[in-house]
């Protein structure tokens, strides 16, 4: 199994956090991709963030205008599902729910051929169980990028218990072909990476309800003295607090409710509240 061609077209669905990022990538490497969001308002503003990002580009001198123009040439928004039939790739990077997931790539499956690879950008459900609803549970492979996505390396291709080891083989040359550093993995609950990280995030929270220490002294220390590049709270901000609390109840309940990965009650109640970090333009941190 080779990579993809730079010819074959990429879909994404979903332009929020990742899927922007996702659009970026996939155009940036050359390819036609086209970007589907339900809310038309977040495929706007996808839009908008990947052309900030890319004017910051330009004003570091990582990148030319030309360079930016022909990466939003090969972006093409689409306001309707059935446009993504045709795809030699859908990438799918919406909300982090099975059931939300599994009618989704039901739909695409209907939608376009067997040849169709169709990856899902999970953080931590289960591939195999995404893949249960499907005709050709062999077509979807877990293709997981981190945030931010052009910026991040990694890439975690996971493969569910009917994935064709082909077609995750396909995904893995893709990837580095895009420039990234992909891992093979299996799916198991938090896979990799989110599995690892579960802990930074909830001894941190975990401290902060029991009132040891502030947010800003929290994310300090773990970055000067822990040398991460960003602190476990600040980093929360950036994920998403819902996407982070939503991905550790996931975990919590893929392993019967470990108490390693409980979730944070004060992380719920920041959500209920409508910070849910950058996104929202407050969380711990206010963006204002
Ligand atoms: P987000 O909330 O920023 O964006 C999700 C987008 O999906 C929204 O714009 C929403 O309108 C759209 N959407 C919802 N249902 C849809 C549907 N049925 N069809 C089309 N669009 C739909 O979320 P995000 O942070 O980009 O996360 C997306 C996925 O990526 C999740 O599975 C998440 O776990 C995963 N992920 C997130 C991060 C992160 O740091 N935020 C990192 C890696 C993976």
């Amino acid at each position: 199994m080779t990579a993809l061609r730079i010819t074959d077209t990429i879909a994404i669905v979903g332009a929020g956090t990742m899927g922007a990022g996702l659009a970026q990538i996939a155009a940036g490497a050359g390819h036609r991709t086209l970007l589907y969001d339900t809310d038309l308002r977040a495929m706007e503003r996808g839009i908008e963030g990947i052309g900030k990002g890319l004017a910051r580009l330009i004003e570091r001198g990582k990148i030319t205008k030309v360079d930016r123009d022909r990466l939003l040439g090969n972006i093409h928004p689409v306001k309707q599902i059935e446009s993504l039939a045709g795809t030699h790739m859908v990438i799918e990077a919406v909300v982090e729910d099975l059931p939300t997931k599994q009618s989704l790539f039901k739909q695409l499956e209907s939608l376009c051929g067997p040849k169709t690879i169709l990856a899902t950008n999970t953080s931590s459900l289960s591939v195999t169980a995404i893949a249960a609803a499907l005709e050709r549970p062999e077509n979807l492979v877990g293709m997981h990028f981190f945030n931010p996505a052009p910026v991040m390396k990694l890439v975690e291709v996971i493969s569910g218990l009917c994935t064709d080891p082909g077609l995750a083989e396909t995904v893995y040359q893709t990837a580095e072909n895009w420039g990234k550093h992909p891992v093979h993995v299996r799916s198991t609950p938090g896979f990799l990476v989110n599995r690892v990280a579960r802990p930074f995030y909830a001894e941190a929270l975990r401290m902060l309800e029991e009132g040891v220490t502030d947010v800003v002294t929290l994310d300090t220390l773990m970055r000067e003295t822990g040398a991460f590049r960003m602190g476990p709270l600040e980093l929360t901000d950036l994920i998403g607090q819902d996407v982070n609390y939503a991905v550790t109840s996931s975990i919590f309940s893929a392993y019967h409710n470990d108490p390693r990965f409980l979730p944070s009650l004060l992380q719920k109640e920041l959500i209920d509240s409508g910070q849910l970090g950058r996104k929202s333009g407050r969380g711990f941190y206010d963006y204002g």
